[in-house]
């Protein structure tokens, strides 16, 4: 069977389905393919939208939802935790954190994005198998999917594939594809604190701006985060250097914690952390585990009528709270150069018009998270990390000069506490010509 369309776009995560509101939005025709039968999320929990996304949400007509689910982050806050003598810490708050995030589940987001679309251009249960862009019907691509064991396949005149750090479409237009390993897992966890009392009161107490606040412990060669939800959800994420790269099973980089691991965490946070943060820890149900990786970036994403965008564009660890931020803000971006094309239909030219504006920006945001990243778990690093060309040679410098000892972190504790504040910057606006 073949079906028709002007986009097919490959994925219906967040990447794929914001992409799907944007043109729908703009006038074009579109398929979603997604392989997943229902995309759920056993292994989801929280994220931050900063105020650019929330503005693109609001330009793809969704702002009274996404209000409904989502909570106001107002401030940022930095804490050095000292595990000797503990709970020893020093705070520095973020002053003046303009471009404040909203809090919200990642599935609410996803629910959001699915209810916003027309049903019958959504085919889930389809895994792409197949993208031929030389097809014998000129000026169109051939997508394959696999779906009940049967093949199908779509026509079109331009694919977005937004398939995720795996990416089918990747594989095939880009030679060297490889994931880089950033030496880091995270240990992450929500906890419903409504039915707990006891434990709000005490991570309250503990966590000073909770509720209105992302804050960071810094310790030892590690990092942890903490945020609400709405609702009295509490979200944190745990950072730990891991210089072996894990054997993952599969292609998930999102694992359910064994007994094992739950056990490590409880005795590893009590040597750590805050008696409330090793009670948020042993109050989680179920914590999961991600591997964390990147990519650096590519200096091109359109190759003929397709184009990569979200994580499959610009896989980048999450220290920045990039990733869902960038798939959101591709997805503005694709609203107006669809848009500006939607007279003479040249799906090719509004895709060349999106990588021109995108490209810089992403690559820019993914070495930036690299960095924070870095520096929030006291790294000593090779500065050709952060090699795009706006990487401030003072990031540079301090990274060299990080150093691993206890007695040097403690040295060096208000002088980190102090960069993170400063690369604590606005993210970097769409900043989409108007012509
Ligand atoms: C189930 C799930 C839960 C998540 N939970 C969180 C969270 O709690 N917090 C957070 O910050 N981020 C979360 N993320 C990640 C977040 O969505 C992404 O990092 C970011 O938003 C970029 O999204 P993306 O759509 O570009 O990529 P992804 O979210 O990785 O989505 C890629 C999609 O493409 C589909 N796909 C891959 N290959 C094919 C193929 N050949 N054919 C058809 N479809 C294909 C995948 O099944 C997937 O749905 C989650 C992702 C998923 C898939």
């Amino acid at each position: 069977m073949l079906t028709e369309s002007e986009i097919v776009i490959i994925g219906g995560s967040v990447g794929g389905l914001s992409a799907a509101r944007a043109l729908t939005q703009a006038g074009w025709s579109v398929r979603v393919l997604e392989k997943a039968s229902q995309v759920s999320s056993p292994t989801g929990a929280g994220l931050g939208l900063d105020s650019i996304s929330a503005q693109v949400i609001k330009d793809l007509g969704l702002q009274e939802p996404f209000l409904s689910v989502s909570a106001s982050l107002e401030l940022e806050a930095y804490r050095w935790v000292d595990p000797r003598p503990r709970p020893s810490k020093a705070v520095t708050l973020v002053e003046n954190w303009e471009h404040h995030h909203r809090s919200m589940l990642w599935s609410d987001l996803h629910k959001m994005l699915l209810k916003s679309l027309p049903q019958d251009i959504l085919h889930f249960g389809h895994e792409v198998i197949g993208i031929d862009d030389q097809c014998e019907s000129g000026g169109k691509v051939k997508v394959t999917a696999v779906s009940g064991g049967q093949r199908k396949e779509f026509v079109c005149s331009a694919v977005v594939a937004a398939d995720g750090i795996n990416s089918f479409a990747r594989r095939q237009f880009v030679c060297e594809d490889k994931k880089r390993y950033s030496g880091m897992i995270a240990w992450r966890g929500v906890v419903d604190a409504s039915t707990q009392p006891q434990l709000l009161q005490k991570l309250q107490e503990d966590f000073h701006h909770l509720g209105n606040a992302i804050i960071f412990d810094i310790g030892m060669d590690c990092m942890n985060l903490i945020y609400m939800l709405p609702g009295a959800l509490i979200n944190y994420l745990w950072y730990r250097s891991v210089p072996e790269e894990p054997d993952l099973k599969g292609q998930s980089v999102t694992l359910q914690a064994s007994k094992d691991e739950i056990a490590k965490m409880i005795t590893d946070a009590e040597a750590t952390w805050t008696p409330a943060f090793v009670d948020l820890i042993k109050a989680t149900e179920k914590p999961f585990v991600n591997v964390i990786y990147d990519k650096d970036p590519l200096s091109k994403w359109v190759y003929g009528r397709v184009a990569l965008v979200g994580e499959a564009a610009h896989c980048t660890t999450p220290h920045g709270s990039r990733s869902t931020n960038m798939s959101i803000q591709d997805a503005g971006a694709l609203l107006e150069c669809f848009r500006r094309h939607a007279g003479d239909r040249d799906a090719v030219a509004a895709l060349q018009e999106f990588q021109h504006i995108r490209l810089p920006a992403t690559s820019r945001e993914v070495l930036f998270s690299r960095h924070v990243g870095e520096l929030r778990q006291g790294r000593w690093v090779d500065p050709q990390h952060f090699s795009w060309p706006d990487a401030s040679p003072e990031a540079k410098a301090l990274l060299l000069n990080a150093k691993r000892s206890e007695s040097d972190y403690k040295q060096h504790a208000s002088e980190i506490l102090q960069k993170l504040c400063e690369a604590s910057r606005p993210p970097i606006p769409l900043a989409i010509p108007t012509n």
